[in-house]
């Protein structure tokens, strides 16, 4: 299967000349499997840009499967700019486990509310489907199966694990790594004993997408926030014995400078560990074939 990023930064867009390398965008990522089943994780604002993509490759029209880990604003802030709701012969699935007493649908419709939007929900021509998912559970698609699991954030986010008979991602964002903060740098122990769970369900995955919001410096001032840091994250993949990371969802304060700066600072870190874990930084347009 492959992996297309399409927005890899956390909270709110910022486009602008200082973050071109890594793009502005929220996050949503595409898994196209090989006989072509459209399937996106995430509907933060890179997901716009997908939809014309897909309007072009699909003008019959054809099904898409969007798959929410959360309804915080940043995951969902492209979804009313996915063209293809917009258009005749697309079928568009949307999952998500939307809490606080509002389903999927609620939360569409909140977002077309006169108040925030222009037009309302009956403006669609996609058929459009609802359902709600939980965490741990396995869901069936037709080359894929997705395992979920709760996250360290707000109630309702989930992590996916994504398999599609041969290889393995997992996708965990937004999602704090625990761990005692009165050390300077996270010890290994601690991360096992606070993340035992989450880091079972990561384990051996081929990729794992992880949220590193914040630089270990910055994540001092940000415990309790929701997000991790890229240390943590590293020492997280190295229990889950995951090949590859990819640093993800990153802060909207960091310019590319910054994000540069923060994986020499993880890769200078997994030397000194002397851990052979692959990592990279995600950018908007990265592919990966896995
Ligand atoms: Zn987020
Ligand atoms: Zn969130």
């Amino acid at each position: 299967m492959k992996i297309k990023f399409w927005g890899t930064r956390g909270s709110i867009p910022v486009p602008g000349l200082s973050t071109v390398k890594y793009g502005g965008n929220t996050p949503c990522v595409q898994v196209i499997s090989k006989n072509k089943e459209i399937f996106i994780i995430d509907g933060g604002t890179g997901i716009r840009a997908l939809g014309e993509e897909l309007l072009e490759k699909y003008p019959d029209g054809t099904t898409i499967n969007i798959l929410l880990s959360h309804t915080h604003w940043d995951h969902i802030q492209g979804l009313l700019f996915f063209r293809p709701f917009y258009k005749k012969n697309f079928k568009i699935n949307l999952y998500s486990n939307a809490m606080n007493g509002m389903t999927i649908e609620d939360i569409i419709k909140a977002q077309m509310h006169p108040s925030f939007f222009p037009v309302s929900p009956d403006i669609f021509e996609a058929e459009i489907e609802y359902h709600r998912i939980h965490p741990n559970e396995n869901y069936s698609f037709k080359n894929f199966s997705v395992k979920t699991i709760n996250a360290h954030h707000s109630a309702g986010t989930l992590c996916f694990r994504v398999e599609d008979g041969g290889t393995s991602f997992a996708y965990m964002t937004d999602n704090e790594i625990y761990y005692n903060t009165t050390f300077e740098v996270p010890k290994k122990e601690s991360i096992y004993q606070n993340n035992e769970e989450l880091i079972k369900f990561a384990e051996g995955v081929e990729y794992l997408i992880h949220d590193t919001t914040y630089r270990l410096k910055d994540y001092k001032t940000h415990v309790g926030w929701g997000h991790s840091n890229n240390i943590s994250a590293v020492l997280f993949g190295h229990l889950a014995k995951v090949k590859n990371l990819f640093l993800f969802h990153y802060e909207p304060l960091y310019n590319d400078e910054t994000i540069d700066k923060m994986y020499v600072e993880t890769t200078d870190f997994l030397n000194e560990i002397e851990c052979t874990l692959n990592c990279e930084p995600s950018y908007e347009g990265l592919e990966i074939t896995i």
